[in-house]
């Protein structure tokens, strides 16, 4: 069985946002506790909202798709996966027979990075107390790990998606399943691999939950 990573070196605010976290007795909780979030001061100082993530009304998500963090269309509205990514997301979805209103849909960090670059590690280390804690709350049977860094999140940090995608990994009991961000579609075009891995990937993930 493969157990995701543990954070790399907790620093006294990752210590402090995992404790926060961890006292989180629902969803709504710990919404609130994280939207003031100011544990990584960069991110803070430059975002708009914390995107803490959307969940289905009404009882546990069939499966949770997890990005790895809000672009600037999410930074503006506070939702994740509503800009062109979003809108693809929600295309391929479709397409593979799944609906998005069952899902949860989440990010590995929930401020965005300036420029979209990729979160560093301390600031991973520090938001991972939320995402740990709302998949405890979420307990969903089925994860999709949207690129790479939200492979790593699940899968260690060594993963190649290359090689991690197109089967689902056991991960503490749940079935994750690491895939290409739709971002990387987008970049590659209509005809390039990560959509048609992305669609597979999905397609396969809908053929599990049947
Ligand atoms: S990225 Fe996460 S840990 Fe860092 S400030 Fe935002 S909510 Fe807090």
């Amino acid at each position: 069985m493969t157990r995701p990573p543990r954070s790399p070196r907790l620093d006294a605010a990752a210590e402090e946002v995992a404790r926060i976290a961890a006292a989180a007795p629902d969803w709504e909780f710990l919404a609130a506790a994280a939207r003031p979030c100011v544990a990584c001061p960069e991110l803070a100082a430059t975002r708009q909202h914390v995107v803490v993530g959307e969940v289905p009304a009404g009882g546990r998500p069939r499966f949770v798709l997890v990005g790895e963090a809000p672009g600037a269309t999410e930074d503006e509205t506070g939702r994740p996966f509503v800009g062109r990514s979003g809108a693809l997301l929600d295309q391929l979805l479709a397409e593979a027979g799944l609906d998005r209103a069952q899902a949860a849909v989440l990010n590995v960090v929930k401020c965005r990075p300036p420029g979209n670059r990729t979160p560093k590690s301390p600031e991973v280390a520090r938001c991972s107390g939320w995402l740990r804690r709302q998949l405890e709350l979420l307990d969903p049977p089925v994860v999709v790990a949207l690129g790479l860094s939200s492979a790593k999140w699940f899968l260690g940090p060594r993963t190649v998606l290359a090689q991690a995608r197109g089967r689902a990994h056991d991960v503490d009991g749940r079935a994750v399943w690491a895939t290409y961000h739709p971002s990387a579609a987008i970049r590659f075009g209509p005809n390039g691999a990560p959509r048609a891995g992305l669609l597979a990937d999905l397609t396969a993930v809908a053929e599990s939950l049947a």
